[in-house]
């Protein structure tokens, strides 16, 4: 008989197993009003919590493998950062004075007071933050409650290929597991964006997270399969499932095989296109997995997680630093460094700026900038200073008209007068660009085209402010269509002024790294596409296998199809050409 639990496929792939269950309960927390002098003894306990979570920490970041990625081992240190932030640290001992409360009391308090500012954020990623608070907070709690002195999880031996099944997992329980060879996880909770999917993804371990009430439906040792595409764990499984996912599993080894043959070769279509695959990256570590899938370069660096989880924004001197560690590692591989795209629902920490009430359509990105010179002065400094360390390419989120264009292109004059003047170098012939994220930019694409050295097409806010659909809102997710026929009139306006205007047109927004859309975007012109580095080498399998003079014709009907219903039927269409 089978059972299957759904939850949300967070990292694909098709694992079979014993279940491993690893039961940590809630931690129940209890209030106890403290005598005045026993406050600094409970103050003390406190710190020394906090000094024991960091000393576990600093031993698993020890025991991560050599050969980690820097970005895995980075997830840790982002851990370890919490344990100096003040929230974490000093607002509980605060908490303890005032209240004249327990160590463990505090803590609630100050997560409580955390998941209201996280609930209130707008935007995914930063509320996804949230579950790495709390590994750091329940990581301090168990060490009070006297049950974290270790790191072990469960005390059954874990056997090779186990799927652990759990009620959350910190990013650096999932590499200690991953290094102990388990097959695959699923948690009660987590969402697709926390650093953990993200970790699961870059091992290529199958992940399902969101699984409710896992442990009233599965015992210890028994057999499961995991699917982490789909997003489904089953119990019990009869033999024709266990035949079928077995089978599954070797078309998903095949599948990998087949892609890592790809990396060292280049993406040009069977009628002899060039196509440039470049990556997006967040932070300076994500640059190490650049070299692994042989991209290009970096077509989107979101310089924004700079920004994010502290007190004051980077200035010129740590931006630099960090801009240049990107170039270095790139060996002469382009950078394009986009700048600052916060703002509006997301306050950037230290800069004042507040929600509006309407946050996507509010003071983001190059509006921010433009009102606040104090946050981009430093960046375009470091940006340019930079460029004299290697090939780097500037980008501008969200413009919506060409005076802000014409405000940021006479900055730019004015930044690059400046550092002459101080004898700083820089690129004098810096290539500028500009995201085209918002209708408006998409309609003036011509223009645009003729102030700058190139366009990048952001789908991701293309789409959301085309069909007035906020791309956090889950209640009008079902809205978010990449193939509305206005989004695709739109993408086409864009790569048809770069054609026309001889500039670069590329795309950075998610569905450039979707397989499903790149035989329309190549017959739609698109020439360069920038994704996350997991998705090149499925695309680049798509790009090696088609022949735009066939597409092209093919695409052409496509987008003047007087029935916008037959749309997603054409496109199937197209992806199942051969040639
Ligand atoms: C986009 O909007 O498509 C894009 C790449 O920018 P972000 O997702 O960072 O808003
Ligand atoms: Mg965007």
């Amino acid at each position: 008989m089978n059972l299957a639990l759904s939850g949300i496929g967070v990292s694909r792939g098709v694992a079979i197993g014993k279940a491993h269950i690893i039961q940590r309960g809630t931690i129940e927390v209890l209030e106890s009003v403290l005598p005045e002098h026993l406050l600094d003894e409970e103050i003390a306990r406190f710190l020394a919590a906090v000094d024991t979570a960091r000393r576990q920490l600093e031993s698993i970041r020890e025991r991560v493998p050599k050969d980690t990625r820097a970005d895995i081992a980075a997830f840790i240190d982002t851990h370890l950062l919490m344990l100096d932030d003040a929230t974490i640290v000093t607002t509980p001992v605060e908490l303890i004075r005032e209240h004249s409360c327990n160590a463990e009391w505090a803590l609630k308090m100050q997560r409580d007071a955390l998941v209201v500012v996280f609930e209130q954020m707008d935007d995914t990623y930063l509320r996804t933050r949230q579950c790495e608070v709390d590994h750091v907070i329940n990581r301090i709690q168990r060490i009070l409650l006297d049950n974290g002195q270790s790191d072990s999880h469960g005390d059954s031996e874990l056997l090779e290929d186990a799927v652990v099944l759990t009620d959350d997992l910190t990013p650096a329980e999932a590499v200690m597991l991953e290094h102990q060879g388990i097959g695959a996880f699923a948690t009660e909770y987590g969402g697709p964006l926390s650093h953990t999917a993200i970790l699961a993804r870059s091992m290529q371990l199958p992940a399902v997270v969101g699984v409710h009430a896992l442990h009233g439906y599965i015992s210890d040792g028994e057999t499961v399969i995991l699917d982490g595409l789909l997003g489904v764990l089953i119990a019990a499984p009869d033999r024709r499932t266990l035949d079928y996912y077995r089978e599954k599993q070797v078309r998903e080894q095949q599948r990998r095989r087949e892609l890592a043959r790809l990396v060292d070769l280049p993406a040009v279509t069977l009628d002899e296109t060039p196509i440039t695959l470049m990556t997006n990256i967040e932070l300076p570590e994500d640059i190490e997995a650049v070299g692994h899938e042989s991209a290009s370069g970096v077509g989107l660096y979101r310089t924004e997680f700079l920004f994010m989880n502290r007190a004051t924004p980077p200035d010129e001197q740590e931006q630099y630093e960090c801009y240049t560690r990107v170039i270095n590692a790139l060996n002469g591989k382009p950078l394009t460094i986009r700048t600052l795209d916060m703002g509006a629902d997301k306050e950037v920490d230290g800069s004042g700026v507040r929600c509006g009430s309407n946050p996507a359509l509010g003071l983001r990105a190059i509006r921010l900038c433009l009102k606040d010179l104090s946050l981009f002065r430093p960046q375009l400094r470091a940006i340019l200073r930079a460029s004299a360390c290697g090939p780097v390419k500037v980008m501008i989120p969200m413009l919506s008209n060409t005076r802000e264009l014409h405000q940021v292109l006479s900055l730019i004059n004015d930044t690059k007068n400046a550092l002459l003047r101080e004898n700083l170098a820089f690129a004098p012939d810096i290539r500028i660009g500009g995201m085209i994220e918002t209708p408006a930019a998409a309609l003036l694409a011509d223009d645009f085209a003729r102030h700058l050295d190139f366009l990048s097409i952001g789908t991701n806010d293309l789409i959301q402010y085309t069909l007035a659909i906020d791309r956090v809102d889950d209640e009008v997710n079902y809205l978010y269509d990449p193939l509305h026929p206005a989004v695709l009139k739109l993408i086409k306006m864009v790569i048809e002024a770069g054609q026309l205007s001889g500039k670069e047109v590329s795309m950075c927004g998610e569905m450039a790294g979707e397989p499903i859309y790149t035989r329309l975007l190549l017959g739609m012109g698109l020439r360069e596409f920038s994704m996350h580095h997991t998705a090149l080498q499925e695309v680049k399998r798509v790009i090696n296998s088609s022949s735009i003079d066939t597409l092209a014709p093919q695409v052409h009907v496509l987008l003047h199809t007087s029935d916008p219903g037959q749309i997603p039927g054409l496109v199937e269409n197209l992806n199942s050409m051969t040639f």
